[in-house]
């Protein structure tokens, strides 16, 4: 880790300095803690820099052994030392923190008990919810690791994520879990006694303190450098098949969508028809329709690996594939005998672009309420209404809008589910259709391909195009197609999070400041460190999640976990990759802070973290699967 012939500051010692930095020194010493060995980086020049700075003036050298630096290596008695151990350990874990799950779902239904509600007691129902996601990606991370022990492929990379993704996860069950920046969920808001907290923090206490450690961020630091350009750091845990089908999409977005993706959006561009063509060539909207409609028949994880990697491209791409997941699974569930071969095979080769018309200006969350309406005259529906923030409507072919077909029910059963055609239009004549016009909303990220108010005025549509012929079921058909949505959104959670540390590691390794790369600087590489730890967990519980679906089980649960998971640990990658890039990441021209706009949607769409905590927080306290 030296840094050639630079004096290391870690041979300094500052001469009695005020304030923070003295209070930080004297804490150091006092407790005797090892200096990072990557402090010897730290050079003169840098701490005239400092001086300069601060008005701190190193005076003299070290005249005893307080400060002197301990060489960062593991200790004998190490988890890392015997994987086996480290799995058994964390399993351990694991089950500490489901006994402090359970107390803590006591404490939240009394909470809400008193205060009359859930939403009166939001801050523990929905910390109740990010508390059992951050439960469950330990144990998911638990059967990740063994899962690859058992095929032998638990290397030391694995291994270290495994014990950084322990150290800081139970460490936050005990001592706090970001919902948002400004929202800390603490064991007490959470009604979890005190005695039982410090029972649980002595019982991982070991696990904590090496999972934190200097030594596990540093060495994954060095492993993740040397790994640098891999399609995952630490292994996937993908079977061959998942595993060959990620590095085909890598290859593509790597030759065909990471060149173009700034400028598409730079220049708010559509993503061109012609890549929409090579990605249903490669079969990206066939992936999990059954094979009797063209479809490939593979399943939900095969879903998520591709729509990680083309996020990881652009999160443009990778949502191109959203819509016809979502109106393919309306269809596929719902749909008539004719609406199923008349649609899905068209979706599955790509000839047909179909977009998601549910939310209006005011009904975005609360969708059930939804006001535009749909009134029968012959053969023929008529939709009137606005609605709002539609993507892709210019170029789609069909549109599954929501409207009112029941006036007298002002709810979700007085709403039904539309397969309604129309013609392509252009930027110019953006609707050529008879009772349709809209007009474009300017948005930060999330471009390729454009979002648009909508307005119905008598829109008409052929009475077959009522999805599966039956009406006051649009809601219940909507939220059966959830479960596969949010896992593909929390899989271009994963792919935008990955991409953000990708251009974070790079950046990181080739920008010098103080004669040095500043990936050398702790405070840089324990960033990216656990950039990749953050986003192996998300990866893990998306993949979790999807395997519930392919094998037939209930898994909203899972889904909106990976989900609500994935888009923090996105958006924590980008803004911390941003501030890897320092200004630099502040000028559009470079690629972060385009994936910062991109990555900030996730937290938005298809449930907003907020909706999100409270459906998991409900599922939670009526009991699991
Ligand atoms: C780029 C983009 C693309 C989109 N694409 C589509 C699309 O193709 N088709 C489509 O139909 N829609 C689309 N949407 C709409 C999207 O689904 C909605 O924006 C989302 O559902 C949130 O609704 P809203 O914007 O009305 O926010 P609101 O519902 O007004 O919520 C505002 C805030 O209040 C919070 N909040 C609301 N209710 C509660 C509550 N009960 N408790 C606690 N907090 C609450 C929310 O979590 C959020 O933080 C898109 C949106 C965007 C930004």
């Amino acid at each position: 880790m030296g840094e050639g012939n630079s004096k290391p500051l870690g041979l300094f010692r500052f001469g009695a300095p005020p304030g923070q930095l003295r209070s930080a020194l004297a804490c150091r010493a006092n407790l005797r803690l090892p200096v990072p060995a990557v402090q010897i980086n730290v050079t003169l020049e840098m701490a005239a820099a400092v001086d300069a700075a601060t008005g701190l003036v190193p005076n003299d050298f070290l005249e005893d052994d307080d400060m002197t630096i301990a060489q960062l290596k593991p200790k004998t008695d190490s988890l890392t030392a015997d994987p086996k151990r480290l799995i058994e350990r964390t399993a351990e874990v694991v089950s500490a923190a489901d006994r402090v799950l359970a107390l803590a779902k006591t404490g939240v239904r009394q909470r809400i008990q008193d205060a009359g509600g859930i939403d009166a007691a939001q801050h523990a129902a929905h910390g109740l919810a990010w508390f059992a996601t951050t439960v469950e990606s330990l144990r998911q991370m638990n059967v990740w690791a063994s899962n690859l022990e058992a095929e032998g492929k638990f290397g030391e990379i694995e291994q270290l994520i495994l014990l950084a993704a322990f150290g800081e996860y139970a460490a936050q069950i005990s001592g706090g879990i970001p919902m948002s920046q400004v929202e800390i969920i603490r064991p007490d808001a959470l009604g979890i006694p005190r005695a039982d907290i410090r029972k649980y923090e002595d019982a991982v206490a070991d696990v904590v303190a090496e999972g934190t450690s200097e030594y596990v961020k540093q060495r994954l630091a060095d492993l993740i450098e040397a790994a640098q350009g891999a399609t995952t750091y630490g292994a996937s845990g993908l079977d061959e098949t998942h595993a060959e089908i990620a590095e085909q999409m890598k290859t593509f977005s790597d030759a065909e969508v990471v060149p173009h993706a700034h400028e598409w959006h730079l220049k708010n561009e559509y993503i061109p028809l012609e890549t929409y063509k090579s990605l249903a060539d490669l079969g990206v909207f066939s992936i999990s329709l059954p094979e009797e409609y063209g479809g490939m028949g593979l399943g939900k994880l095969a879903m998520c690996v591709v729509s990680e990697e083309l996020s990881r491209g652009y999160i443009g791409v990778g949502s191109l594939g959203t819509r016809a997941e979502i109106a393919g699974e309306l269809i596929l569930h719902n749909g008539t005998p004719e609406q199923k071969s008349k649609y899905l095979p068209a979706i599955a080769a790509g000839d047909i672009l179909p977009t998601a018309v549910f939310t209006e200006p005011n009904t975005g969350s609360d969708l059930a309420s939804l006001k535009t309406r749909a009134v029968k005259e012959g053969e023929t529906w008529k939709i009137t209404g606005q609605k709002t923030w539609i993507t892709h409507p210019v170029r789609a072919d069909v549109m599954t809008v929501l409207a009112r077909t029941n006036p007298n029910e002002k709810g979700y059963k007085g709403l039904s589910m539309f397969l309604a055609e129309k013609p392509r239009g252009t930027d110019e004549n953006p609707f050529p259709a008879k009772g349709m016009t809209g007009g474009e909303i300017e948005v930060l990220g999330y471009r390729g391909m454009k979002e648009y108010d909508i307005s119905f005025d008598a829109f008409e549509v052929p009475a077959e195009s009522l999805l599966g012929g039956v009406e006051g079921q649009g809601f219940k058909q909507l939220m059966a197609t959830f479960e596969g949505a949010r896992i593909q959104t929390a899989a271009r959670a994963v792919g935008v999070a990955q991409c953000a540390m990708d251009l974070a590691l790079k950046y990181a390794l080739d920008r010098v400041q103080f004669g040095s790369p500043i990936y050398k600087f702790p405070r840089v590489s324990n960033k990216v460190v656990m950039m990749a730890v953050e986003t192996q967990i998300a990866r893990q519980l998306t993949y979790f999640a999807a395997r519930e679906k392919d094998q037939g089980r209930r898994c909203d649960l899972e889904a909106g976990m990976a989900k609500l998971l994935g888009a923090r640990v996105a958006w924590a990658n980008a803004d911390n990759a941003l501030q890897i890039h320092g200004g630099n990441g502040f000028a559009l021209e470079y690629p972060v802070s385009r994936v910062l706009c991109d990555a900030r949607i996730l937290n938005i769409f298809e449930g907003a973290a907020e909706i999100q905590a409270q459906v998991i927080a409900r599922r939670l306290l009526e009991g699991a699967n």
